[in-house]
């Protein structure tokens, strides 16, 4: 399969070791360099499919090497006790963070004394905002710059991550509809084992790290095996789009409230949306997160329980980047619009009168196409 992007590594945690950076022994499994000595990206897609496709490159290659390194698993010898077959379950995966971690133990230990005072690293749950750099908050450029280890999201855009800095270490985590690079448990268990380790570790996570990103369950994972996370907020893809479009969220006369919701139901079927009885007032504004695959139930039930079907709406597939694109139509046509725009996630439907105060709604109604493009 041809690859979306280069492959490279990130250098190591080069602020813990002392000596040469371990990267050139490293073997790459999802590492993806964005060292600004490469003058372009290894992040090429234009479109979010082909992000989609570079995810499933990454999940694939991940997959192999984590098999790989199954048949060898046959000459070890079974772990001890759970610390280790944590250990162990990452190294099976990522079999370069094993070195990695090996390298922090070690140098942990042969600190001596020092070790109990050094304690646990940070943990930084980093907001990112919908993928503009410039929305990044001045702490989370801070973090960001200065951190050893860095997981990061589907949503984390490109430009974001050009401002890790040369010796820190990236690692995808990300997660698509229908297949995750990492469980969430994983994900959990990475993230204790570097803090326990020493390391900075920060999580970077689209738009606002507690909304809709389970930030909230990695905080409470982490705070009680006693680990200390800090949480930066980001621009929310609401605030960040709305912002985008000229939608004012609440308006005064149009829209006196605004609700967060999401498309997705914890057990992953398609009509979640038990939500939409309250949500169907026509004096607010609803945000729907995640919404793509349920929106034809959504918006026929938001309309059953009395959204007039002419109410504006917009989605908006990669808001704030680029490769942003745009669809505004009346909430009765809005799920086949979508469709025929081809649009995918990550996109963010807004539904209310808000929406008409768009200049770009005008403009929509102007044009023939329902795609605006920015
Ligand atoms: N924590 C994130 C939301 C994570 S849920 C936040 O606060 O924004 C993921 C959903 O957020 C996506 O499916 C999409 O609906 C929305 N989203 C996030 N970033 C987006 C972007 N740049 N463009 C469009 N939608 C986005």
């Amino acid at each position: 399969m041809a690859l979306p992007y280069n492959h490279h590594y990130k250098l190591s945690l080069s602020s813990l070791f002392s000596g040469k950076p371990i990267s050139s022994r490293l073997q790459p499994i999802c590492c993806l360099q964005c060292n600004s000595s490469v003058s372009s990206s290894p992040f090429t897609e234009k479109h979010s499919l082909q992000r989609y496709q570079r995810d499933r490159w990454v999940y694939d290659n991940n997959q192999r090497l984590s098999l790989n390194n199954n048949d060898h698993a046959g000459s070890c010898s079974i772990p001890p006790d759970t610390h280790s077959i944590r250990l162990n379950d990452i190294a099976l995966q990522l079999p370069e963070l094993r070195k990695l971690l090996q390298v922090l133990k070690h140098k942990r230990e042969s600190c001596g004394g020092q070790v109990s005072r050094n304690g646990p690293g940070n943990v930084f749950l980093v907001g990112t905002g919908p993928g503009d750099p410039d929305l990044l908050t001045l702490k989370a450029v801070r973090v960001i710059q200065n951190a050893d280890l860095l997981l990061y999201d589907r949503l984390v855009s490109n430009a974001v991550l050009d401002l890790v800095g040369p010796d820190a270490r990236l690692l995808y985590v990300g997660k698509t509809a229908g297949y995750h690079s990492r469980t969430q448990e994983e994900i959990h268990e990475l993230l204790l084992s570097f803090a326990e380790a020493g390391a900075t570790v920060v999580r970077l996570k689209g738009g606002d790290p507690l909304v809709f990103g389970r930030g909230g369950e990695e905080m409470d994972f982490l705070q009680q095996q006693g680990i200390q996370v800090k949480v930066i907020p980001g621009i929310t893809a609401a605030s960040g789009i709305a912002a985008e479009l000229g939608i004012p969220l609440t308006h005064r006369g149009v829209a006196n409230s605004v609700r967060f919701l999401t498309g997705h139901s914890r057990k992953g079927g398609t009509d979640p949306l038990f939500v939409a009885e309250n949500a169907a007032d026509p004096d607010s504004t609803l945000v729907v997160y995640m919404g793509l695959s349920t929106l034809p139930s959504l918006a026929l039930k938001l309309m059953h329980h009395g959204l007039p079907p002419d109410t504006p709406a917009a989605a908006v597939e990669r808001g704030t980047t680029p490769q942003q694109r745009m669809v505004f139509a009346e909430v009765k046509d809005l799920a086949d619009k979508i469709k025929m725009a081809e649009l995918v996630s990550p996109t963010l439907i807004i539904i209310g009168k808000v929406v008409a105060l768009s200049p770009f709604w005008r403009q929509s109604l102007k044009e023939e196409s329902c795609l605006v493009e920015a």
